[in-house]
């Protein structure tokens, strides 16, 4: 068995756009075990996020090779893929991605709703509730995501993240959107989640933000330099 939680062996991705090709990541070989905390740098455009969508299955390559946890990404079929993503991936986005109408505590009960662990309204209840604890936002569960500042946004989507319990976290230009000192908080947790166990992934193109992570891939052009 082997400790790579991720495997991308040669991974190719072009898009089509009419008539054209676009060639945005070209043989990606990248291997990071469980527990490590990875940071993904590069220019705007050099297919960081593509990258971390195809770990994140959101996203197919056009070639090569990716086993997650043991899994054959690409082989997998589409039940096994959801399967993956709602029980073992956690996704933060730079523009958070709430959802308006819902209260915090509902945004974070979300995952929920998608998984197959079975698992009951109280239980999972529970589960929200501890991980919005493990943000620092308790006293604020009910508010809804117009009546939080950015930091709580985002802390609200690490807590949407965590509270499935994930085993990799990935985390595309989390600290984009905010201040340095609320940026800088929001690293404080992903160092913590990292330090609990979590591996984490994160893109960013701020070396500053990139220096929170122990092992730094540089992205140029689609190619790992
Ligand atoms: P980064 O995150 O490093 O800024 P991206 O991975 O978002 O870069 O994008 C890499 C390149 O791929 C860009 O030129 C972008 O325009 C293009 N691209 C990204 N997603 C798509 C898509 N779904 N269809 C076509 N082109 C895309
Ligand atoms: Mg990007």
């Amino acid at each position: 068995m082997s400790l790579n939680l991720i495997e991308l062996n040669e991974i190719d991705k072009e898009y089509r756009i009419g008539e054209n090709k676009l060639h945005v990541l070209r043989r990606v070989t990248l291997h990071i075990k469980s527990g490590e905390f990875v940071c993904v740098t590069g220019p705007s455009g050099s297919g960081k996020s593509t990258l971390l969508h195809i770990i994140g299955c959101l996203d197919r390559p056009t070639a090569g090779d990716y086993l997650l946890d043991g899994v054959n990404v690409l082989n997998a079929g589409d039940e096994s893929l959801s399967r993956l993503r709602s029980n073992s991936l956690g996704f933060v986005f730079q523009t958070f991605n709430l959802i308006s109408f819902l209260t915090l505590l509902e945004n974070v009960e979300l995952p929920f709703l998608y998984s197959d662990s079975n698992i009951d309204k109280k239980h999972a209840r529970q589960k929200a509730l501890s991980a919005i604890k493990r943000v620092g936002l308790s006293d604020r569960i009910t508010h809804r995501p117009f009546q939080l500042s950015g930091g709580e946004m985002q802390r609200t989507a690490i807590a949407r993240a965590i509270a499935i319990n994930p085993k990799l976290i990935l985390a595309d230009e989390p600290t984009g959107n905010l201040d340095s000192k609320t940026g800088k908080n929001i690293l404080d947790i992903l160092k913590k989640l990292h330090a609990d166990g979590t591996t984490i992934m994160m893109v960013t193109h701020d070396m500053q933000v990139a220096s929170a992570a122990q092992k730094t891939i540089q992205i140029q052009d689609g190619s790992i330099c």
